[in-house]
């Protein structure tokens, strides 16, 4: 059974169906992150080897992507479960290994604080050596968005080394460890479901065990195993949402009459173009995700420069591609029914989700200048 084969019942089932309430009321989309597991796609990309499907980066991406068309909080608990998977699946202890690739064990990305914001790579939050049984750190930390906050088994975690010279260290920190604590619910603009929460560590004891990759290899983990696999599931999320919201606007106008002149609002140039523009950049963000795609798996030496691309323009392109369905559909698309307007909320976090569009901007000048990109 293919992938998306296995995810259709779960979207048709679950996904779709609790999509409006997730939304409506904010609140985690458990239910489908049940469906999921049940389905093993919780274990997508982990190891045969642990019993998981070991899938790649371009299968993740399509369920992704498919999750987005319908709750695109959903789909991104996903991507941020996956990003921290292919963390603990190259670091990580066999047992979580296993407990992920069973479906048994949610995890995520800790990485933005209140101190340094957007730039991840830069922890203000502190690993002090710490004596007793099995410790080796205490953490102390103000995180300032983690997504499926307090619904986690174990967060992903960015820290200044230990001992080491380097500007961090990766951590799997356990949920219900003392001294962590989660911050106010999550009342956003979109991805209402995601409980994107603060997140605090005071004296959160670890031991060495806990330390994913080397003492003050954070940058490396950053940039070599989550930077690949954030930025093609955060495109494939965002890919999800244009194509979504392009669909409805389209069956919007197809169907919607002005009855005094006897024709669709699809008869209007001015719309059908609008939708024309709609469909044109999703395509052209959906081509640049399957070359950023074939660009990983061939190895070829342009892969870091598309990977930094896809989500700059996959998360712009969602961006305009939603404001322009708001227009194309007019006052009905301010209702919900239309379908389009939440797709213009949930869209527009790709742009700020770091690495932010400006930053990818930064570092893709950068590249195509000669400098040094990091
Ligand atoms: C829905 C949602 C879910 C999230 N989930 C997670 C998660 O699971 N884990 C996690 O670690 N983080 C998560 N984040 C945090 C995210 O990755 C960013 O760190 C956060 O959105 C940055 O917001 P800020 O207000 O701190 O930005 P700031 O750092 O204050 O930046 C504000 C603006 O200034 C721009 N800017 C800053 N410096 C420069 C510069 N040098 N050049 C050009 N422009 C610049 C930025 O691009 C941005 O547009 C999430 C964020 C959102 C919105």
């Amino acid at each position: 059974m293919s992938v998306l084969d296995a995810l259709a019942p779960v979207v048709s089932e679950t996904v779709g169906p609790q999509a409006a309430r997730i939304d409506r009321e904010g609140v985690f989309p458990a239910e489908a992150v049940a469906a999921l597991a049940e389905a093993g796609l919780l274990g997508l990309i982990s190891s045969p080897d642990v019993g998981g499907m070991g899938h790649g980066p371009r299968q993740a991406a399509a369920v992704v992507e498919e999750l987005a068309r319908h709750c695109a909080s959903t789909a991104m608990v996903v991507t941020m479960h996956y990003c921290g998977t292919a963390v603990i699946e190259a670091h990580g202890p066999d047992d979580v290994r296993k407990r992920i690739a069973a479906g048994e064990y949610l995890t995520t990305l800790a990485f933005s604080e209140a101190g340094s914001r957007s730039m991840f790579w830069a922890p203000t939050s502190t690993a002090t050596p710490a004596g007793g049984d099995g410790v080796a750190a205490r953490l102390d930390a103000r995180k300032s968005w983690v997504t499926s906050a307090g619904q986690a088994a174990g967060y992903v975690w960015s820290s200044r080394p230990l001992a080491a010279d380097g500007l961090s260290t990766i951590w799997l920190v356990p949920a219900g460890s003392p001294g962590l604590s989660v911050g106010p619910s999550f009342d956003g603009l979109g991805l209402r479901g995601n409980e994107s929460r603060p997140m605090a560590a005071d004296g959160v004891l670890v031991g060495a065990d806990a330390m994913l990759g080397p003492d003050g290899g954070g940058l490396d983990v950053m940039l070599g195993t989550v930077l690949p696999w954030f930025q093609v599931l955060n495109a494939a999320c965002s890919v999800g949402l244009a194509d979504a919201a392009t669909g409805r606007a389209a069956a919007h106008v197809a169907a919607t009459r002005y009855e005094h002149l006897d024709q669709s609002l699809a008869e209007n140039l001015v719309t059908r173009s609008t939708v024309a523009r709609m469909r044109v950049k999703t395509d052209a963000a959906s081509a640049l995700l399957g070359d950023t795609l074939a660009a990983m798996e061939a190895g070829r030496p342009d892969t870091m420069l598309r990977v930094l691309e896809a989500k700059a323009v996959a998360g712009e392109a969602a961006t305009e591609v939603t404001d322009l369905g708001m227009r194309a559909c007019g006052g009905a698309a301010f209702r919900k029914e239309v379908g389009v307007e939440r797709a213009f909320r949930d869209a527009r976090a790709a742009t700020v989700m770091a690495p932010t569009t400006d930053a990818l901007y930064d570092f893709i000048g950068r590249a195509v200048c000669g400098l040094p990109v990091f």
